[in-house]
């Protein structure tokens, strides 16, 4: 095929309807894997970058024919297609204004080699995924990058990523033996590396033309590729014709090495086989605080000959920005340095870490190091460095973390110099910044923050851009991009930092795999200028894009697509357009578990979002059967009725037609809600827990410092957590009062209805005031509880926050200063711990799994996944059961793999999930439950 020159690339056709491409590609592709609507595309339209572009059509691949009748619709109708991973590029490369081709659902390991340590995979599947599943071979994968809980391989491979252990196992593209891509051709490439001259080389290249030019161009133009290859260690930017000719000059044709980094615009990836390496037996994280940046630069030299893994760098900005005591740095450190070490046969990592704190004495440090050998440790060192960038969205409403020079690199031994430079630079320009990043490479993220709707802030980013990137250039000799890719941000710079003759070797390339200019338009090789398609309103809101919640969403896990994930939600329910009528289908798939709002590093609360959106159109299929709720006389006996009747119609028979009877009435719920016939209902309570202890209630006249706040669960469910709460509190000497309550209000606020809430929460802050300590069994109560205060103002929040600081889940209760006499009955069986979400949310963690040690023979493995959502989450399992199972299947594998005997958990709702997934298949116990049976 002949090459056309970009200059002359026919323009690119959008066809007039929007609707007309996504129609065109359902007719190809199916009604299930293409998406055009509100939600659909919005959630799109970003990435974790500074840009917003709206898409016409969203296509979530599932296999490699999907990918190739996109491609070749794409350059039959002219119609730009962006490829998709996790969308967590910091440049804009994985938004655009045609097709979104969203890889993520092909995510499996196709072929794994352990003896040769190598594997083939597909590139939808996530980083840590990926490592969890190589870990038991003892292998991972080398590059890591800090979005790595979130990041997927073909973005990975697309943008060359890299990451604290580059310095020891080198970015993406010296871990890739070959890449299956799709060209615009039509053809699937499988690239690998060749040997020149070789005939199957040969007839590679012949029924690759666009390959064939590119090779051509190449050999023609080595010299001028050599001559402007990047001198320092890690380079991302540009297209890598520096590694075709390296390998041309050994007699080799290392095709990889062209694809990798070419950020969707010479092909699409659907497989790839990467090279592995042993996971180190042991590490050790050591956190050194500098007085003196000066400093810094020659420790490094010191440390490097321990062949270090990783050697991070903060700067004091940083650290001040994201708050120093929150992180324990001293106030006079100037910069902080991450140094991770494994032991290599010979040393013992004990040895390694003398040497370490022997370098160290040599420095004016703030104080001697912190060594990390424990795992949670070591992670604890590094949660902050990771999620720095996120976290920085916390320092001010304004001023945003602005990534335009985020990612230059330098000689590593000048890299003291480089953040004295630009401390000065910023200081001139009255802008604050954070430096951090991967010193060992001299690989630097600098991330400015600005409000750039503000004119001074607007020309400050402007003139840094230039200004910076030049000097990097000419004055340290360095590049402009270590691992985060060109995208739309450096793109412009491109042709000024490789000079206009290979740029125009770039563009030759480009059109030769690209004639059309249909792959990635205005990503890499384009002259747009960089502040093009900023997404002004978006940056005046609290959410870092950067995905993360993403990475712990039920729903995400399950549907791998943008428009169902905690940031595409975050983007639908604050986007301009959004009505809940153009978007409830998504708004309604949330299962409000909280892990969002958990591990958000920017403060988001996306689930709370969600249910504000809610709480405009309520449930009244919901509303009414609270309602009737909160007349106990009336819905009491109905209970108990039916608590006494289980026998009778919790049977196949007539659980069917109970499953049939109820399928009209519980549409009003959501279309896909149900009551299959064979879910296992929990017990319903002939007699009510407040009645079975009716001596300890406050309508007795009960009295003491302790109140038992039971919810409904423990109260309508023979779940056994009630009785066992109780007695566990009595073996302690407590007998704790039974306070009048209504619903805590979790199941309330999720179907919209905000006033009988804060009904309900005045009437439980009344109640509860009195009390010195008020324990829970449920951790949704738990959360509640807590989160009152956001219900009421004034002097009702005063009581709210008094109420909220003496709430317990009894785990957390009894793991302080509660457990007074220990349980003595031996328990001699292995127990694992579902961590419910709504506890994590409330920052109880810890004491579940503290307290579960503490039983005589209880052997406690810890599951995979422990802290990931079950899918029960309340009535969620009835508003959509089949999600429900489906992020079950999760948790399910996770147990089995623990080989536990026992699942223990905090809350009586997941115990309806466990119960019914596991079927017996593990014994299901609250934690009170355990802990009552070691006292019997
Ligand atoms: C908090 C945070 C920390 C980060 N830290 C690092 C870091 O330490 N190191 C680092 O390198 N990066 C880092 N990044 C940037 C980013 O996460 C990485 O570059 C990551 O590898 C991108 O992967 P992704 O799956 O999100 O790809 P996406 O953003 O979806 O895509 C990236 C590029 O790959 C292309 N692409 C995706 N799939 C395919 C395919 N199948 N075929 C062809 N092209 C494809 C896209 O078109 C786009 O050009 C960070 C980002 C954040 C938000
Ligand atoms: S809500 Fe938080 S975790 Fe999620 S994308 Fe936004 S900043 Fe990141
Ligand atoms: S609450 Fe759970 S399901 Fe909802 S957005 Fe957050 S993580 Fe996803």
């Amino acid at each position: 095929m002949g090459t056309v020159p970009v200059s002359e690339a026919p323009a690119l056709i959008l066809p007039d309807k929007t609707r007309s491409i996504a129609r065109d590609l359902r007719r190809t592709l199916g009604a299930d894997k293409v998406k055009d609507d509100f939600p659909t595309i919005t959630a799109y339209s970003v990435d974790a970058s500074i840009y917003k572009v709206v898409p016409k059509a969203v296509v979530t691949a599932e296999t490699e024919e999907d990918i190739a009748a996109t491609v070749a619709y794409a350059v039959s109708a002219g119609v730009p297609i962006t490829p998709r991973a996790a969308g967590t590029n910091l440049t804009g490369s994985a938004v655009g204004e045609g097709i979104i081709l969203d890889c993520g659902r092909m995510n499996r390991i196709l072929e794994l080699n352990v003896e040769e340590r190598w594997v083939r995979v597909q590139p939808g599947l996530n980083l840590t995924e990926f490592n969890k599943k190589l870990e038991p071979h003892g292998l991972m994968f080398g590059p890591d990058p800090s979005s790595r809980d979130m990041c997927k391989l073909g973005g990975m491979l697309a943008n060359n990523s890299a990451g604290p252990h580059t310095l020891r196992y080198g970015s993406v593209k010296d871990n890739v033996h070959a890449l299956r891509i799709h060209l615009t051709t039509g053809a699937w490439l499988d690239a690998e590396m060749l040997a020149d001259g070789d005939s199957a080389t040969d007839a590679l290249l012949a029924a690759h033309p666009p390959l064939a030019e590119t090779l051509t161009l190449v050999r023609a133009r080595a010299d001028l590729i050599r001559s402007r290859k990047p001198k320092v260690s890690k380079n991302s930017t540009g297209y890598n014709l520096f590694g075709l000719v390296d390998g041309l000059d050994q007699g080799l044709v290392d095709l990889p090495k062209l694809f990798v980094g070419s950020e969707g615009t010479l092909g699409v990836i659907s497989e790839a086989t990467l090279k592995l390496v042993e996971k180190p037996t042991a590490t050790a994280t050591a956190l050194i605080h500098f007085r003196h940046l000066e400093e810094v630069g020659q420790a490094v030299f010191d440390l490097l000959p321990l062949t270090p893994m990783a050697l991070e760098v903060l700067d004091a900005n940083t650290l001040d920005l994201i708050g120093r005591a929150a992180h324990s740095v001293p106030a006079d450190a100037a910069a902080t340095l991450l140094a991770e070490f494994d032991s290599p046969p010979s040393t013992p990592i004990a040895a390694i870490l003398d040497q370490v704190k022997a370098i160290c004495r040599k420095y004016r440090l703030c104080q001697d190091p912190t060594i990390a050998v424990e795992q949670e440790h070591q992670e604890q060192l590094w949660k902050a460095r990771n999620a720095l960038y996120p976290t920085l969205y916390r320092y001010d409403v304004k001023k945003k973390p602005i990534n335009y020079v985020d990612d230059v690199v330098v000689p590593a031994d000048r890299i003291a110099e480089l953040v004295s430079y630009l401390s000065t630079f910023f200081k001139n320009q009255d802008v604050n910044v954070a430096i951090f990043g991967h010193i060992g490479n001299g690989n630097a993220h600098i991330v400015p923050l600005l409000d750039v709707s503000d004119q001074h802030d607007f020309e400050a980013m402007v003139a840094g851009y230039h200004e910076i990137h030049q000097t990097v250039v000419t004055r340290f000799g360095g590049s402009i991009c270590g691992e985060h890719g060109d995208g739309r941000v450096r793109a412009e710079f491109v042709p000024k930092y490789f000079g206009e003759e290979l740029y125009a070797l770039f563009k030759q390339v480009k059109a030769a795999f690209d004639p059309r200019s249909v792959l990635n338009p205005g990503v890499k090789i384009s002259t747009t200028p960089f502040t093009e398609h900023i997404d002004y309103v978006r940056l005046s809101k609290p959410c870092a894009t950067c995905g993360k919640c993403n990475s712990v969403c039920p729903v995400y896990d399950v549907f791998q697509s943008e428009d169902m994930s905690s940031r595409g939600w975050f983007e639908i329910v604050t986007a301009p357009g959004y009505e809940y009528l153009n978007s409830k289908r998504v708004v309604e798939a949330c299962v409000n578990c909280k892990s969002c709002r958990t591990i958000c590093p920017a403060g988001v609360d996306v689930s709370d979002l969600i249910l504000q959106r809610r709480a405009e159109h309520p449930n009244k299929l919901a509303g009414g059967i609270f309602a009737w709720q909160g007349r106990p006389w009336l819905f009491e006996p109905f209970i108990k009725l039916m608590g006494r009747t289980q026998g009778l119609w919790d049977r196949p028979l007539p659980r069917k037609l109970l499953e049939l009877g109820f399928a009209p009435v519980l549409r009003f719920l959501a279309p896909t809600a149900k009551l299959p016939a064979d879910m296992v209902l929990p017990r319903l309570a002939p007699r009510l827990l407040r009645e079975r202890h009716a001596e300890l209630t406050e309508e007795q006249g009960h009295q003491g410092p302790v109140a038992y706040f039971h919810g409904c669960a423990a109260n309508y469910f023979m779940d056994g957590v009630g009785d066992a709460v109780i007695a566990v509190l009595r073996k302690n000497g407590i007998e704790p009062v039974l306070p009048r309550q209504q619903c805590s209000g979790t199941p309330i606020e999720t179907y919209g209805h905000l006033e009988r809430v804060k009904t309900y929460a005045r009437f439980n802050v009344a109640s509860l005031s009195r009390y010195e300590k008020i324990v829970t069994g449920c951790a949704s109560c738990t959360l509640s509880l807590k989160d009152y205060p956001k219900w009421l103002q004034g002097e009702e929040r005063k009581k709210a926050e008094a109420v909220a600081g003496k709430v317990k889940h009894i785990s957390e209760f009894l793991a302080g200063e509660g457990l007074k006499v220990r349980p003595t009955k031996p328990c001699p069986k292995t127990v694992t711990y579902h961590s419910s979400c709504h506890l994590r949310a409330a920052g109880v963690s810890k004491p579940p799994r503290d307290l579960i040690k503490r039983i005589p023979g209880v052997t406690f493995v810890e599951m995979r996944d422990a802290d990931r959502c079950a899918g029960g989450a309340g009535t969620f399992i009835v508003k959509d059961y089949d999600t429900s199972q489906k992020i079950f299947e999760r948790k399910r594998a996770a147990i089995r793999d623990s080989g536990a005997q026992v699942v223990a958990t905090s809350c009586p709702a997941c115990m309806i999930q466990l119960e019914n997934g596991l079927r017996g298949e593990v014994d299901v116990r609250h934690i009170a439950e355990l802990l009552r049976e070691a006292y019997e």
